[in-house]
Order: C-alpha cells, then structure tokens, then sequence
C-alpha cells in the first residue's frame, strides 16, 4: 500500500487517519500542529510523539514537499519559485513583500484551458487541476525559503495569500476550498478569509459559492467593458456575459465599504485603454463596493497586444479617480525576473526545448 501524504488530508480527515492506526484523536493534534506551525517536513523530528508512533508514521506516511526546479529573486524583493510536481509538471509561486505586507501568489491549476489571448498561461499545453496538497505545499515552499517558522511568530513575513498564480482557481474549485480551509486553520498557517483574495476570469455559478463557504475577497479580471471585446480577450465570456458577472458580483456576500471587489483591468494599448472605455468601467460597476487594478500588460515573446502608454494609463487612472474611485495602478513586480503569469514556466520549457534540439 503507498504511503499517506498527510498533506492531503483535512484534519478530520487525519484524525480519522489516526483511528484507522490505531492512534489516540490527541495524535492529530500533535502531527497537525508540527506540520502547519512548525514546519516539519519528517516525522522523526516530531520529539513528543513517543517511538513508536514515530516508527508507525514513518511507515505509513510521509510530508510532502515539492522538488524546486528554480528560484529567482527579483532586485525589489519579489521572489519566484518554479515548483515540479510528482508528475514532473511546473508550476510557479511568487512572494511579493509591499511593506509589512507578504503576498503569496498561488497557482491553482496547471496551465489553462481558457485562453484568454493576453495570457502566457493560456498558451500552454499541458493543462490539469492542482491537488488541494499541492496548493498548501506551494505555501510551505515559502515558509521554509523565508524561515517563516513557527507559523505564529510576530512581525510575519506572509501576510496575504491571492489566487493568481497559474490556472482559473474557479474551475478547480473543490481543491482550491479545501486547500483554503487549511491554510486558514488558525491552528496552522492561520490566514483569515480577509487577507485571500480569489482572482477568477467570471466562472459565474462558482462566485456564490466562493462567497458563501469561504467568504474570501473577489478579484474579477474584467479586462473589457462590453462583450464584443471580452469575448475575444476572456473567451469564457461567451459562456458568462458581462451581465452575468457583474449580477453575480452585486449578490456576492459581506460587500461593503471595507470588503470591496477587485476590478482587474489589463491596459492593452490602443485595445480597451480609451477614456471612453474609462466612463464604460465606471457605469458598469457603479453601487458596486469596488477597487480597480488597473494593470500593464506585461508582453511576452510573440503576443500580438503591447501595453499602453503612461499617458493612457494616467488618462484613464485620472477618468476613474474623478468618479470616486481610488485606482492604484499596478507597479510590475519582479519585472527582471518575468514575474507575470506564466511566463517563468514558459521560458524553462522553451529553454528545454532548445537544450534537446542542440543536444
Ligand atoms: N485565472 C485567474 C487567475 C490567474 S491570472 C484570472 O484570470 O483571474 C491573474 C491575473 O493576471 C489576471 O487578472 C490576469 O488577467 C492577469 N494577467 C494574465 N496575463 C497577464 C499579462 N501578460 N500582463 C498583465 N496581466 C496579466
Ligand atoms: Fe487562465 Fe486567468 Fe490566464 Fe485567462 S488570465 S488564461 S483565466 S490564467
């Protein structure tokens, strides 16, 4: 029989992985807590175990952690990690410090089959949902690089956890929640539902459930204002229409003044970047409780859009502000070390690819 990787586990399920041992409920305790507060990666370290039960785990059991194919640390103290599973597929984890704010910036799936036409990830092949182990070990990842533990230590350097790595969390939306249950166990990792923000492109029967099991903050790429644009820049929008989406965000739960949904716009120039295009955002969402991203699009090798001008982008900052909206625009993070979505990924492979041609 294969070993139990106890990161797959909730922590009803590992009590009951206990029991079926033999073990004593307290156990789970004790192993839950060495592995999501102290970061233990072997069972051999966990001293108030007793020998026996250490023998029995090291037999039955093992920790996950995933093999790390790279990291890259940017001059601005973003840090990128590309991570390969067990399947020898690669996904990407970036930490962006902002202060005494740490964002974690997850992958949910690996690659995308939605295609939206100014997505690197979108272009990728290999496409399959992410366990729920393999979202929380992207996390441990960062807590070992950033020596993090114990989880519960002041002044912590993770803060923040957002879904917008590679994949659409929404379509993997049973392994995103359980692996968002355990991250927020405040016996463990410990992230409330107010640092997570879940970033989908409009999977729209999902955004009611995101809201009301696991009450995380909304992120909505919208990235177009009417749908003759969107369907070609976020295809799913032929199946979830603007209407739809902006419907599903008004009913979304808690929104208020201090629990805003995100507006992610990307400024394509000369594509959705017109003051026009502004006064449209602005109606689309008003009585929304909202933020807007406005962000640069960050090209890659062969995309046919380029990003807008600063003088665009300030135009349409400014046609937000005017309306009430503060509209931070998004600094490129990690820019030297090709931080967006997907493109770290992108560049190995295509590395590789070149690598087997010369070998
Ligand atoms: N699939 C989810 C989350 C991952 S993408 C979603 O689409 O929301 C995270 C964010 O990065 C999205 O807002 C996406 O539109 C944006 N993005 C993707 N490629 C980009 C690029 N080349 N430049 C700028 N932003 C990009
Ligand atoms: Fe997928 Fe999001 Fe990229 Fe669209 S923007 S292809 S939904 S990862």
């Amino acid at each position: 029989m294969s070993k139990q990787n106890i990161l797959e586990l909730s922590f009803e399920e590992l009590r009951d992985f206990c029991t079926n041992l033999s073990l004593p409920k307290f156990r789970a305790k004790q192993i839950w807590n060495w592995v999501y507060c102290f970061g233990q990666k072997s069972f051999s370290s966990m001293t108030n175990l007793g020998k026996g039960t250490i023998h029995l785990l090291l037999d039955k059991a093992y920790i996950y952690r995933p093999e790390i194919e790279s990291i890259h640390e940017s001059s601005d103290g973003t840090i990128k990690w590309l991570i390969k599973l067990e399947d020898n597929a690669l996904i990407e984890t970036v930490f962006i410090p902002q202060g005494k704010r740490g964002t974690v910036c997850l992958s949910s799936q690996v690659g995308c089959t939605l295609n939206c036409t100014f997505c690197h990830t979108g272009t990728q092949k290999l496409v399959r949902n992410l366990e729920s182990f393999e979202i929380i070990a992207q996390i441990l990842v960062v807590f070992d690089h950033l020596k993090e533990w114990p989880s519960a230590k002041s002044n912590r350097k993770i803060t923040n956890i957002v879904m917008m790595g590679m994949g659409e969390p929404l379509l993997n939306y049973e392994n995103v929640k359980k692996a968002i249950i355990t991250l927020m166990a405040s016996d463990g990792i410990s992230i409330s539902k107010r640092k997570i923000t879940m970033s989908t492109s409009g999977i729209v029967p999902e955004i009611q459930k995101c809201g009301t099991e696991l009450g995380v903050n909304l992120a909505i790429s919208l990235h177009a204002v009417n749908d003759d644009l969107r369907n070609i820049l976020v295809p799913i929008n032929k199946k979830y229409n603007i209407e739809n989406l902006i419907n599903a965000c008004k009913n979304y739960p808690s929104l208020s003044n201090s629990r805003r949904i995100t507006w992610e716009y990307v400024m394509l120039k000369n594509v959705n970047d017109s003051k026009k295009d502004a006064l449209e955002l602005v109606n689309l969402i008003k009585g929304i409780p909202s933020k807007i991203n406005l962000i640069p699009f960050n090209p890659w090798p062969g995309t046919m859009y380029e990003t807008s001008t600063q003088e665009k982008i300030s135009i349409f900052a400014k046609t937000l502000m005017e309306a009430g909206f503060a509209s931070p625009v998004r600094q490129a993070r990690g820019d030297d070390i090709l931080a967006a979505c997907g493109q770290l990924k992108s560049l190995t492979e295509n590395r590789k690819k070149n690598l087997n041609k010369i070998i």
